[in-house]
């Protein structure tokens, strides 16, 4: 087990596959995309499998595979196996904007996924059309429905509110996921320098508007470390969740770390530091990367000061579809 400087047991790793994706969404990438890094950089499936191994060793037990578009990474089913074989990985989860999902969901329950989310803004599809600037939306419901169909059990949706984009969809996203036993969670939109301007609406604001219909009664956590807070509905057997990394803060139980595709590792997915571990990955140096990330741990800042007030200017520059959310 490892702790950092506040006593934080550091025991989730966040590895972001790939920095290519198949979506432009507005609150993610420019429309011409980002510069990618380049072939040599890239971490090779083995060099991941390494990396996670050796995590595992000072006390990461949960992985989550993301992106960019997890899913365009060759030989993602062949990685995903293997971290699901090491002794000290207890859970394995992707997040995933679901375009190839239908014909890949069969294959991450085989290859031993857990648990996925689907990240969705909309439920109409000339919408989903200007968030991701692709007209994908069917696909991306054929891969829910298919996810569903297979068993792919807690099913989580994972939408950022927006204001007079679809917080007037907050309802009819309940709706969705009660009818078909999806776990809806809203994210607040964080301003990150590739943003488009979007505006930015509360969890507050959200509840409140969920409350014109259902009544809810909050959960008590059953995961300390989960950023989600999450209600019940009442009347229904169903839960809805809010994560709000602008409004309240969860940085006092954070167990994150973060390995972008290029192997960079992040402690904070606000904070501007990065430390490039390459090198020592692709040479499969154990001693020396355990070392090192022993002590990057300890850097792990105590918390982000980003926050509603100076949200408007866009004080994190980082690239989220590099770091994977
Ligand atoms: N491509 C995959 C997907 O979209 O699910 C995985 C990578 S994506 C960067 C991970 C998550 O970050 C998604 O749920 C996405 O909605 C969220 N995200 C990206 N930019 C965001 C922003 N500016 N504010 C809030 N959430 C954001
Ligand atoms: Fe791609 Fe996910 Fe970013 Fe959308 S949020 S552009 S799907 S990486």
């Amino acid at each position: 087990m490892i702790t950092d400087n506040f006593n934080r047991k550091i025991n989730y790793l966040r590895i972001s596959v790939t920095d290519k994706c198949n979506l432009r969404c507005l609150y993610c990438m420019p429309e011409t995309g980002v510069k990618l890094f380049s072939h040599n950089e890239i971490l090779s499936i083995e060099d991941i499998l390494f990396f996670v191994k050796t995590a595992s060793e000072i006390g990461v037990e949960k992985i989550r595979l993301t992106g960019g578009e997890p899913l365009i990474r060759k030989n993602i089913f062949h990685l995903i196996s293997q971290i699901a074989s090491l002794p000290k990985i207890k859970d394995i989860s992707l997040t995933t904007n679901g375009v190839l999902l239908k014909d890949s969901a069969q294959q991450l329950l085989d290859s031993g996924i857990k648990r996925i989310n689907i990240s969705l803004d909309t439920l109409k599809r000339d919408k989903f059309l200007f968030i991701t600037r692709r007209d994908l939306f069917d696909n991306v419901i054929e891969g829910i429905s298919e996810a569903v169909k297979i068993g792919l059990n807690p099913l989580k949706i994972n939408v950022v509110a927006i204001k007079n984009f679809n917080h007037n969809e907050v309802i009819d996203f309940v709706d969705f996921g009660i009818q078909n036993n999806l776990f809806i969670r809203f994210i607040e939109f964080m301003p990150f320098g590739n943003s488009h301007d979007l505006r930015f609406i509360s969890k507050r604001e959200l509840i409140d508007i969920l409350q014109s219909k259902y009544s809810l009664i909050e959960e008590p956590s059953s995961d300390l470390n989960s950023p989600s807070k999450n209600y019940k509905i009442s009347g229904t057997e169903n839960v809805v969740g809010f994560i709000s990394p602008m409004t309240e803060h969860f940085c006092k139980n954070c167990n994150r770390l973060r390995v972008t595709s290029n192997g960079e590792i992040k402690t904070c997915l606000f904070s501007d530091k990065s430390y490039n571990l390459s090198d020592a990955i692709k040479k499969h140096d154990k001693d020396y990367l355990i070392n090192k990330l022993t002590s990057v741990i300890k850097e792990k800042p105590e918390k982000h000061f980003l926050s509603i007030n100076d949200y408007k200017f866009k004080k994190c520059q980082n690239e989220m579809s590099k770091i994977g959310g």
